[in-house]
Protein backbone atom coordinates (compact mmCIF):
# COMPACT_ATOMS: atom_id res chain seq x y z
CA UNK A 1 0.00 0.00 0.00
CA UNK A 2 2.82 2.31 0.93
CA UNK A 3 4.34 1.64 -2.56
CA UNK A 4 0.96 3.36 -4.17
CA UNK A 5 0.84 6.07 -2.12
CA UNK A 6 4.33 6.85 -2.59
CA UNK A 7 3.87 6.62 -6.46
CA UNK A 8 0.57 9.07 -5.86
CA UNK A 9 2.89 11.56 -4.45
CA UNK A 10 5.23 11.49 -7.23
CA UNK A 11 2.55 11.75 -9.96
CA UNK A 12 0.39 13.91 -8.21
CA UNK A 13 3.45 16.24 -7.39
CA UNK A 14 5.14 16.01 -11.05
CA UNK A 15 2.63 18.85 -12.67
CA UNK A 16 3.15 21.11 -9.34
CA UNK A 17 6.70 20.90 -9.35
CA UNK A 18 6.76 21.97 -12.89
CA UNK A 19 5.39 25.49 -11.99
CA UNK A 20 7.40 28.23 -10.71
CA UNK A 21 7.68 28.86 -6.62
CA UNK A 22 5.23 31.40 -6.51
CA UNK A 23 2.41 28.91 -7.54
CA UNK A 24 2.56 27.19 -4.53
CA UNK A 25 -0.84 26.46 -3.35
CA UNK A 26 -1.92 29.00 -0.64
CA UNK A 27 -4.54 29.11 2.39
CA UNK A 28 -7.65 31.28 1.79
CA UNK A 29 -8.43 31.76 5.60
CA UNK A 30 -11.56 33.33 5.09
CA UNK A 31 -13.03 30.11 3.34
CA UNK A 32 -11.24 28.04 5.74
CA UNK A 33 -12.95 26.61 8.95
CA UNK A 34 -12.48 24.56 12.14
CA UNK A 35 -16.07 23.79 13.17
CA UNK A 36 -16.49 21.33 16.42
CA UNK A 37 -20.30 19.50 16.24
CA UNK A 38 -22.31 19.33 19.28
CA UNK A 39 -22.34 21.25 22.31
CA UNK A 40 -20.95 19.45 25.31
CA UNK A 41 -17.97 21.57 25.74
CA UNK A 42 -16.44 19.35 28.36
CA UNK A 43 -16.02 16.85 26.33
CA UNK A 44 -13.99 15.86 23.08
CA UNK A 45 -16.38 16.26 20.02
CA UNK A 46 -16.19 15.46 16.69
CA UNK A 47 -14.23 17.89 14.19
CA UNK A 48 -14.68 19.55 10.71
CA UNK A 49 -11.16 21.04 9.59
CA UNK A 50 -12.08 22.60 6.37
CA UNK A 51 -9.35 24.36 4.05
CA UNK A 52 -9.75 26.29 1.07
CA UNK A 53 -6.62 25.79 -1.17
CA UNK A 54 -5.66 27.47 -4.20
CA UNK A 55 -5.02 24.47 -6.03
CA UNK A 56 -5.54 20.92 -5.05
CA UNK A 57 -2.13 19.16 -3.29
CA UNK A 58 -1.15 15.80 -2.44
CA UNK A 59 -1.00 15.15 1.26
CA UNK A 60 -1.10 12.73 4.05
CA UNK A 61 -3.10 12.57 7.43
CA UNK A 62 -2.43 10.01 10.07
CA UNK A 63 -2.41 10.97 14.14
CA UNK A 64 0.72 11.21 16.67
CA UNK A 65 0.45 10.87 20.69
CA UNK A 66 1.36 12.29 23.46
CA UNK A 67 -0.06 14.74 23.16
CA UNK A 68 -2.88 13.24 21.04
CA UNK A 69 -2.91 15.59 17.79
CA UNK A 70 -3.81 15.22 14.09
CA UNK A 71 -1.39 15.18 11.28
CA UNK A 72 -1.63 17.27 7.41
CA UNK A 73 1.28 16.72 5.58
CA UNK A 74 0.82 18.63 2.23
CA UNK A 75 3.38 19.07 -1.01
CA UNK A 76 3.46 21.68 -1.04
CA UNK A 77 1.07 24.60 0.62
CA UNK A 78 2.90 28.42 1.29
CA UNK A 79 1.37 29.32 4.62
CA UNK A 80 3.77 31.79 4.75
CA UNK A 81 1.26 34.74 4.76
CA UNK A 82 -1.35 33.04 6.79
CA UNK A 83 -1.69 33.01 11.04
CA UNK A 84 -3.48 29.78 12.07
CA UNK A 85 -5.34 32.47 14.65
CA UNK A 86 -6.41 33.57 10.93
CA UNK A 87 -8.69 30.30 10.91
CA UNK A 88 -12.04 30.70 12.31
CA UNK A 89 -12.34 27.96 15.14
CA UNK A 90 -8.62 27.51 16.10
CA UNK A 91 -9.51 28.04 19.36
CA UNK A 92 -11.84 24.90 19.74
CA UNK A 93 -8.26 23.03 19.48
CA UNK A 94 -5.59 23.11 22.24
CA UNK A 95 -3.22 24.19 19.58
CA UNK A 96 -2.71 24.60 15.39
CA UNK A 97 0.59 25.16 14.01
CA UNK A 98 1.55 25.23 10.56
CA UNK A 99 4.42 26.04 8.12
CA UNK A 100 7.30 24.63 5.75
CA UNK A 101 8.34 21.39 7.03
CA UNK A 102 11.60 20.33 5.15
CA UNK A 103 11.91 20.75 1.21
CA UNK A 104 8.87 20.22 -0.40
CA UNK A 105 6.42 19.22 1.91
CA UNK A 106 4.61 21.83 4.78
CA UNK A 107 3.11 20.41 7.79
CA UNK A 108 -0.30 21.54 9.46
CA UNK A 109 0.00 20.62 13.58
CA UNK A 110 -3.59 20.26 15.17
CA UNK A 111 -3.42 19.20 19.35
CA UNK A 112 -6.14 17.70 20.16
CA UNK A 113 -8.03 17.28 23.74
CA UNK A 114 -7.87 13.26 23.38
CA UNK A 115 -7.72 10.38 21.12
CA UNK A 116 -9.46 10.88 17.82
CA UNK A 117 -9.93 8.78 14.57
CA UNK A 118 -9.98 10.39 10.87
CA UNK A 119 -14.04 10.02 9.86
CA UNK A 120 -13.15 11.24 6.51
CA UNK A 121 -10.63 13.23 4.41
CA UNK A 122 -11.89 14.78 0.85
CA UNK A 123 -10.08 17.19 -1.38
CA UNK A 124 -12.62 18.18 -4.01
CA UNK A 125 -12.40 20.70 -6.71
CA UNK A 126 -14.39 24.01 -6.66
CA UNK A 127 -16.59 24.54 -9.23
CA UNK A 128 -16.25 28.44 -10.00
CA UNK A 129 -13.82 27.64 -12.73
CA UNK A 130 -10.87 28.87 -10.28
CA UNK A 131 -9.47 25.99 -10.00
CA UNK A 132 -9.28 25.69 -6.35
CA UNK A 133 -9.87 23.07 -4.12
CA UNK A 134 -11.85 22.35 -0.75
CA UNK A 135 -9.72 20.01 1.75
CA UNK A 136 -12.14 18.59 4.42
CA UNK A 137 -11.00 16.26 7.03
CA UNK A 138 -13.95 15.45 9.53
CA UNK A 139 -12.07 13.60 12.88
CA UNK A 140 -14.54 11.92 15.61
CA UNK A 141 -13.54 11.20 19.36
CA UNK A 142 -12.61 7.21 20.01
CA UNK A 143 -11.81 5.26 23.23
CA UNK A 144 -7.99 5.28 24.08
CA UNK A 145 -7.64 1.59 22.77
CA UNK A 146 -9.18 2.90 19.14
CA UNK A 147 -6.50 5.49 19.12
CA UNK A 148 -3.85 4.78 15.91
CA UNK A 149 -1.46 6.78 16.16
CA UNK A 150 1.88 6.21 14.24
CA UNK A 151 5.28 5.68 15.64
CA UNK A 152 6.79 9.37 15.75
CA UNK A 153 6.83 11.76 13.36
CA UNK A 154 9.91 10.80 11.39
CA UNK A 155 8.35 7.31 10.64
CA UNK A 156 5.78 8.84 8.62
CA UNK A 157 8.07 10.07 6.15
CA UNK A 158 10.45 7.87 5.60
CA UNK A 159 8.88 6.24 2.29
CA UNK A 160 8.14 9.44 1.35
CA UNK A 161 9.84 9.43 -2.36
CA UNK A 162 12.55 12.01 -2.98
CA UNK A 163 11.39 14.69 -5.53
CA UNK A 164 12.06 13.75 -8.75
CA UNK A 165 13.10 15.60 -11.39
CA UNK A 166 11.41 18.70 -12.69
CA UNK A 167 10.77 17.81 -16.45
CA UNK A 168 7.77 16.43 -16.52
CA UNK A 169 4.28 17.27 -16.94
CA UNK A 170 2.43 20.05 -19.26
CA UNK A 171 3.34 22.94 -17.59
CA UNK A 172 7.17 22.52 -17.38
CA UNK A 173 8.03 20.94 -20.99
CA UNK A 174 9.56 23.35 -23.02
CA UNK A 175 7.30 23.61 -26.48
CA UNK A 176 10.13 22.63 -29.17
CA UNK A 177 10.37 19.06 -27.11
CA UNK A 178 9.22 16.08 -28.99
CA UNK A 179 5.91 15.01 -27.26
CA UNK A 180 6.04 11.53 -25.60
CA UNK A 181 3.98 8.52 -26.39
CA UNK A 182 3.37 5.31 -24.85
CA UNK A 183 2.69 2.57 -26.70
CA UNK A 184 1.65 -0.50 -25.21
CA UNK A 185 0.76 -3.59 -27.22
CA UNK A 186 -1.56 -5.62 -25.13
CA UNK A 187 -1.03 -9.21 -23.29
CA UNK A 188 2.47 -10.81 -24.34
CA UNK A 189 4.46 -14.35 -22.86
CA UNK A 190 2.62 -16.56 -21.37
CA UNK A 191 -0.33 -14.37 -21.88
CA UNK A 192 -1.16 -14.45 -25.58
CA UNK A 193 -4.56 -12.53 -25.41
CA UNK A 194 -7.16 -13.35 -27.72
CA UNK A 195 -6.95 -16.64 -29.92
CA UNK A 196 -8.40 -17.30 -33.59
CA UNK A 197 -7.32 -20.12 -34.73
CA UNK A 198 -3.36 -19.48 -35.05
CA UNK A 199 -3.83 -15.99 -34.69
CA UNK A 200 -2.53 -14.81 -31.65
CA UNK A 201 -3.66 -11.02 -30.77
CA UNK A 202 -0.07 -10.34 -28.39
CA UNK A 203 2.01 -11.31 -31.36
CA UNK A 204 -0.68 -8.72 -33.85
CA UNK A 205 -0.72 -6.20 -31.83
CA UNK A 206 3.58 -6.46 -31.41
CA UNK A 207 3.68 -6.24 -35.17
CA UNK A 208 0.97 -3.18 -35.23
CA UNK A 209 2.75 -1.26 -32.13
CA UNK A 210 6.03 -1.44 -34.58
CA UNK A 211 4.54 0.05 -37.09
CA UNK A 212 2.77 2.42 -35.45
CA UNK A 213 5.73 3.72 -33.51
CA UNK A 214 7.67 4.25 -37.02
CA UNK A 215 5.02 6.14 -37.84
CA UNK A 216 4.92 8.11 -35.22
CA UNK A 217 8.29 8.31 -34.91
CA UNK A 218 8.34 9.88 -38.28
CA UNK A 219 6.18 12.14 -37.51
CA UNK A 220 9.01 13.90 -35.14
CA UNK A 221 7.26 12.07 -31.92
CA UNK A 222 9.31 9.97 -29.36
CA UNK A 223 7.78 6.63 -28.55
CA UNK A 224 7.94 5.03 -25.27
CA UNK A 225 7.32 1.30 -25.62
CA UNK A 226 6.09 -0.55 -22.85
CA UNK A 227 7.26 -4.48 -24.21
CA UNK A 228 9.32 -4.56 -27.14
CA UNK A 229 9.48 -8.41 -27.66
CA UNK A 230 6.99 -11.18 -26.46
CA UNK A 231 7.18 -10.93 -22.78
CA UNK A 232 4.57 -10.78 -20.39
CA UNK A 233 4.47 -7.45 -18.78
CA UNK A 234 2.38 -6.83 -15.91
CA UNK A 235 -0.83 -3.89 -16.53
CA UNK A 236 1.10 -2.25 -13.57
CA UNK A 237 4.68 -2.05 -14.57
CA UNK A 238 3.19 -1.05 -18.26
CA UNK A 239 1.89 2.38 -16.27
CA UNK A 240 4.93 2.79 -14.56
CA UNK A 241 7.22 2.31 -17.89
CA UNK A 242 4.61 5.09 -19.34
CA UNK A 243 5.73 7.50 -16.22
CA UNK A 244 9.14 6.61 -15.79
CA UNK A 245 9.67 7.61 -19.87
CA UNK A 246 7.71 10.75 -18.90
CA UNK A 247 4.70 9.95 -21.40
CA UNK A 248 2.57 12.64 -22.38
CA UNK A 249 0.05 10.11 -23.46
CA UNK A 250 -0.31 6.17 -22.97
CA UNK A 251 -2.03 4.19 -26.16
CA UNK A 252 -2.89 0.62 -25.08
CA UNK A 253 -3.35 -1.27 -28.28
CA UNK A 254 -5.34 -4.57 -28.63
CA UNK A 255 -7.78 -6.84 -30.79
CA UNK A 256 -9.95 -9.03 -28.57
CA UNK A 257 -12.02 -11.80 -28.82
CA UNK A 258 -15.99 -11.22 -28.16
CA UNK A 259 -18.88 -13.86 -28.65
CA UNK A 260 -19.72 -13.47 -32.48
CA UNK A 261 -21.84 -10.85 -33.04
CA UNK A 262 -21.21 -8.93 -29.26
CA UNK A 263 -18.71 -6.73 -30.78
CA UNK A 264 -17.49 -5.15 -34.41
CA UNK A 265 -15.34 -2.26 -35.55
CA UNK A 266 -12.45 -0.04 -34.06
CA UNK A 267 -13.62 0.88 -30.66
CA UNK A 268 -11.42 3.82 -28.12
CA UNK A 269 -11.79 3.17 -24.59
CA UNK A 270 -10.88 5.53 -21.55
CA UNK A 271 -10.74 4.94 -17.57
CA UNK A 272 -14.69 4.85 -16.03
CA UNK A 273 -14.91 2.92 -13.21
CA UNK A 274 -18.38 3.03 -13.53
CA UNK A 275 -19.03 2.32 -17.13
CA UNK A 276 -22.20 -0.49 -17.61
CA UNK A 277 -21.09 -1.33 -21.00
CA UNK A 278 -21.20 -5.25 -20.77
CA UNK A 279 -18.58 -5.95 -23.69
CA UNK A 280 -16.42 -3.45 -21.97
CA UNK A 281 -16.67 -4.66 -18.61
CA UNK A 282 -16.26 -8.53 -20.11
CA UNK A 283 -12.81 -6.79 -21.76
CA UNK A 284 -11.81 -5.67 -18.52
CA UNK A 285 -12.34 -9.01 -16.79
CA UNK A 286 -10.40 -11.10 -19.52
CA UNK A 287 -7.54 -8.12 -19.20
CA UNK A 288 -7.31 -8.24 -15.27
CA UNK A 289 -6.99 -12.07 -15.36
CA UNK A 290 -3.72 -12.35 -16.86
CA UNK A 291 -2.30 -9.98 -14.45
CA UNK A 292 -3.80 -12.12 -11.59
CA UNK A 293 -2.57 -15.25 -12.92
CA UNK A 294 0.44 -13.81 -13.07
CA UNK A 295 0.48 -13.69 -8.89
CA UNK A 296 -0.29 -9.70 -9.04
CA UNK A 297 -3.44 -8.13 -6.89
CA UNK A 298 -5.44 -5.28 -8.98
CA UNK A 299 -8.54 -5.45 -6.53
CA UNK A 300 -8.08 -2.36 -5.44
CA UNK A 301 -6.71 -0.48 -2.29
CA UNK A 302 -8.44 0.36 1.04
CA UNK A 303 -6.65 3.34 1.72
CA UNK A 304 -9.78 5.59 1.27
CA UNK A 305 -7.23 8.83 0.98
CA UNK A 306 -4.93 7.48 -1.25
CA UNK A 307 -8.52 6.12 -3.53
CA UNK A 308 -9.88 10.09 -3.28
CA UNK A 309 -6.15 11.43 -4.68
CA UNK A 310 -6.42 9.22 -7.86
CA UNK A 311 -9.92 10.37 -8.45
CA UNK A 312 -8.97 14.25 -8.08
CA UNK A 313 -6.09 13.72 -10.25
CA UNK A 314 -8.29 12.01 -12.77
CA UNK A 315 -10.98 14.76 -12.76
CA UNK A 316 -8.09 16.37 -14.59
CA UNK A 317 -6.70 13.97 -16.63
CA UNK A 318 -9.82 12.16 -18.12
CA UNK A 319 -11.21 15.10 -20.16
CA UNK A 320 -7.38 14.99 -21.66
CA UNK A 321 -7.92 11.47 -22.11
CA UNK A 322 -11.54 11.82 -24.18
CA UNK A 323 -10.40 14.62 -26.10
CA UNK A 324 -7.55 12.23 -27.69
CA UNK A 325 -10.55 10.14 -28.33
CA UNK A 326 -12.50 12.47 -29.70
CA UNK A 327 -9.81 13.12 -32.46
CA UNK A 328 -8.94 10.26 -33.14
CA UNK A 329 -12.35 9.59 -33.98
CA UNK A 330 -12.55 12.15 -36.31
CA UNK A 331 -9.26 11.27 -37.96
CA UNK A 332 -10.23 7.51 -38.60
CA UNK A 333 -13.63 8.67 -40.04
CA UNK A 334 -11.59 11.47 -42.57
CA UNK A 335 -9.81 8.19 -43.39
CA UNK A 336 -12.37 6.15 -44.06
CA UNK A 337 -11.89 3.56 -41.24
CA UNK A 338 -14.84 1.34 -39.87
CA UNK A 339 -15.70 2.17 -36.34
CA UNK A 340 -17.67 0.39 -34.14
CA UNK A 341 -21.84 2.01 -33.85
CA UNK A 342 -21.02 3.73 -30.70
CA UNK A 343 -16.56 4.35 -31.42
CA UNK A 344 -15.99 5.50 -27.81
CA UNK A 345 -16.91 4.37 -24.14
CA UNK A 346 -15.52 4.51 -21.19
CA UNK A 347 -14.17 1.02 -19.06
CA UNK A 348 -12.20 0.16 -16.36
CA UNK A 349 -9.48 -1.40 -18.30
CA UNK A 350 -6.00 -0.68 -15.27
CA UNK A 351 -4.14 -0.33 -17.58
CA UNK A 352 -5.83 3.44 -18.07
CA UNK A 353 -5.77 3.89 -14.30
CA UNK A 354 -2.72 6.25 -14.23
CA UNK A 355 -4.31 9.70 -12.52
CA UNK A 356 -1.18 12.02 -14.10
CA UNK A 357 -1.22 10.50 -17.91
CA UNK A 358 -4.08 10.39 -20.25
CA UNK A 359 -4.74 7.39 -21.47
CA UNK A 360 -6.58 5.09 -24.33
CA UNK A 361 -6.72 1.82 -25.15
CA UNK A 362 -7.72 1.21 -28.92
CA UNK A 363 -9.24 -2.04 -29.48
CA UNK A 364 -8.19 -2.14 -33.52
CA UNK A 365 -11.08 -4.80 -33.95
CA UNK A 366 -12.17 -8.17 -32.63
CA UNK A 367 -10.39 -11.20 -33.69
CA UNK A 368 -13.73 -12.65 -33.05
CA UNK A 369 -15.23 -10.59 -36.53
CA UNK A 370 -14.58 -11.46 -40.10
CA UNK A 371 -14.18 -8.18 -41.25
CA UNK A 372 -11.42 -7.28 -38.15
CA UNK A 373 -9.27 -9.85 -38.85
CA UNK A 374 -8.99 -8.73 -42.73
CA UNK A 375 -8.84 -5.60 -42.10
CA UNK A 376 -5.91 -6.66 -38.85
CA UNK A 377 -3.98 -8.06 -42.35
CA UNK A 378 -4.41 -5.69 -44.46
CA UNK A 379 -0.99 -3.70 -44.60
CA UNK A 380 -2.90 -0.68 -46.36
CA UNK A 381 -5.60 -0.50 -43.62
CA UNK A 382 -2.91 -0.89 -40.62
CA UNK A 383 -1.25 2.06 -42.41
CA UNK A 384 -4.28 4.19 -42.85
CA UNK A 385 -5.01 3.70 -38.98
CA UNK A 386 -1.42 4.42 -37.78
CA UNK A 387 -1.40 7.45 -39.68
CA UNK A 388 -4.76 8.82 -38.38
CA UNK A 389 -3.35 8.07 -34.91
CA UNK A 390 -0.30 10.46 -35.93
CA UNK A 391 -2.62 13.07 -36.77
CA UNK A 392 -5.18 12.49 -34.10
CA UNK A 393 -1.65 13.22 -31.65
CA UNK A 394 -1.39 16.04 -33.40
CA UNK A 395 -4.50 17.99 -33.44
CA UNK A 396 -4.73 16.75 -29.50
CA UNK A 397 -1.29 18.16 -28.85
CA UNK A 398 -2.59 21.05 -30.75
CA UNK A 399 -5.47 21.75 -28.02
CA UNK A 400 -3.77 20.46 -25.35
CA UNK A 401 -1.33 23.21 -25.79
CA UNK A 402 -4.51 25.97 -25.88
CA UNK A 403 -5.67 24.49 -22.90
CA UNK A 404 -2.74 24.67 -20.80
CA UNK A 405 -2.15 28.31 -21.73
CA UNK A 406 -5.75 28.81 -20.80
CA UNK A 407 -5.04 27.63 -17.55
CA UNK A 408 -2.25 29.18 -17.38
CA UNK A 409 -3.91 33.25 -17.44
ZN1 LIG B 1 -6.46 -7.53 -25.35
Amino acid sequence: MRWLAAILLICLALPLWGQEQSALARIDPDRSSLIAEGKDRGKPRPLELRLAISHPVPYRVYFLDAPPRLIVDFREIDFSSTEPAALAGHDLVPGLRWGRFRPGWSRLVMELSGPYALATAIQSLRQDGAGGADLTLRITPVEQAAFKPRGNAMSALRDLPTPARVASGRTARATDQPLRIAIDPGHGGHDPGAEVGVIREAAVMLGFARELSEVLTRAGYEVIPTRQDDSFVPLEQRMTVARGGQADLLISLHADALPAGAAAGLSIYFWDQDSDDRAARQLALHHDRSDLVAGLDLTGTDDSVADALMDLARQETQPRSEAFARFLVSALNRSGVTMHRHPVKGAAFSVLKSPDIPSVLIELGFLTDENDRANLFDPEWRRHTAQSIASAIGEWAKDEAVRTSLSRQ
